[in-house]
């Protein structure tokens, strides 16, 4: 089919993929923009790095950039090197999938200390995002307190926890690994507000934490019971909540290997203040009872701003957002898929139904800028998977801009 539309996407993580998939099946050309050097957005820079099967997803994205439709527009920064209204005067329509990366603050005295540090910092971090190189995490510590009942909370939980050699053959960034690996933490205290019948953990996450073979992962039977209880009373128990109960109390049950590192998750745990004179000491609670846990790094993990005002993905009729724009920070990566059809069949409706004209190229609007595009980011790609073949990871990531730049010779 003669293709006759041309869509940008800005943001080139799951939304944006899934986004120009469903928009290239239906013949419409699609030009996709990222600020980094690096497609893939969350699936390099958020998932764990310990878990290397929820990155297999990024073969799917490669896939979409084969078609001869797609072009990837690397190292684009919009808003910077082309502004949104240039993108919207020179396409058919355009679709922000520029997701919501800015953590949530818990507003409570103390947050700023030093390490006191949000999971929107603490993830790039360790995934070797070119922004997040210099962030300082001290984890010369004996305890750490993650707060938060959600899957981030309990990546970050997990990272701290495990042993360096689970790490070292990952993806993780090399420097992170060097911080870990000189890491003092005995234990890290996971804290949810409320109780273990609202956790907002996915079951396959939680039932994951069982297998860990070297951190004992403690959880009061008597808790998971009383939310059992509560949870029953309250009427028919979804299936999320019992699955997720029932996962915790097997970690309740489990017998403990008295394993060098614990994670310890407790509920009814809300945050009132991070105390210390300059670094992080302590973090006072309140809930079912009042306490006081001493920690020398604080790590919310309480969801994330940026949530774009729309109407089921439409901002206005040719401009759109899919993704966490959308919806906020909810869903897992597969969430996107469905999400970004639908906002894909919007945005080819429209097109269908107006008479649009593409302007100018993209490529006449960013005249002497150094584009990273598909060639470009392969050239990356091979030089990370080449370096990690010699050390047994499945890649070595390049994390300085400079670093990411040459290597997709601009
Ligand atoms: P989330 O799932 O929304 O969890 C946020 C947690 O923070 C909730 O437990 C929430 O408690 C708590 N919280 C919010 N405000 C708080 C406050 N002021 N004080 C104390 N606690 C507060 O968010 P997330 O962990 O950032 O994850 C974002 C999305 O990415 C989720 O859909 C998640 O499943 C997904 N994700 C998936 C994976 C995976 O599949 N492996 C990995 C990472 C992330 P309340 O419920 O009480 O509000």
């Amino acid at each position: 089919m003669a293709v006759t539309k041309r869509v940008a996407i800005v943001g080139a993580g799951p939304a944006g993929f899934y986004t120009a998939q469903a928009l290239l099946e239906a013949g419409v050309a699609v030009d996709l923009i990222e600020r980094l050097p690096t497609p893939h957005g969350l699936v390099r820079s958020g998932v764990a790095p310990d878990h290397p099967k929820i990155k297999a997803v990024s073969r799917v994205f490669e896939k979409t950039m084969e078609s001869e439709n797609f072009r990837l527009f690397g190292n684009v920064d919009v808003g910077v090197d082309v502004t949104i209204d240039q993108l919207r005067a020179n396409y058919d329509a355009v679709v922000l999938a520029t997701g919501a990366s800015v953590g949530k603050k818990l507003g409570i005295p103390g947050e700023d200390l030093v390490n006191s540090l949000s999971a929107a910092d603490v993830v790039p971090w360790y995934n070797g995002h070119p922004d997040f190189t210099q962030l300082k995490v001290d984890l010369n510590v004996e305890r750490a307190v993650v707060m938060g009942a959600g899957n981030v909370a309990m990546d970050v939980a997990r990272i701290l926890a495990v042993p360096i050699e689970e790490l070292e053959t990952t993806d993780i960034a090399d420097y992170a690994l060097d911080v870990l690996r000189t890491s003092t933490i005995k234990e890290v205290v996971l804290c949810a507000r409320r109780g273990p019948e609202n956790v907002a953990f996915t079951p396959p996450e939680l039932r994951d934490l069982a297998k860990l073979e070297h951190v004992d992962v403690n959880v009061d039977p008597a808790a998971i019971a009383a939310a059992r209880q509560r949870a029953e009373e309250a009427g028919e128990v979804p299936k999320d909540v019992r699955q997720n109960l029932d996962a915790l109390e097997a970690l309740a049950i489990a017998e403990k290997k008295n394993a060098p590192r614990t994670l310890t998750i407790k509920f009814f745990h809300t945050p009132t203040a991070v105390r210390g004179t300059s670094h992080v000491e302590a973090v006072d609670f309140t809930g079912e009872v009042d306490e006081s846990i001493e920690c020398g790094l604080f790590v919310s993990a309480i969801g994330y701003d940026g949530r774009i005002a729309n109407d089921e993905g439409v901002i206005e009729p040719g401009f759109y957002c899919v993704g966490w724009a959308k919806r906020g920070p909810t869903g897992v990566i597969g969430t996107n898929k469905g999400d970004g059809q639908e906002v894909a069949a919007k945005v080819v409706d429209y097109l269908n139904s107006n008479e649009t004209s593409s302007g100018k190229d993209l490529n006449e609007l960013l005249p002497g800028h150094a584009v990273i595009d598909r060639a470009g980011w392969l050239q990356i790609n091979d030089q990370e998977m080449k370096a990690g073949e010699s050390s047994g990871r499945p890649r070595v990531k390049l994390t300085e801009w400079q670093a990411l730049r040459s290597a997709g010779k601009i």
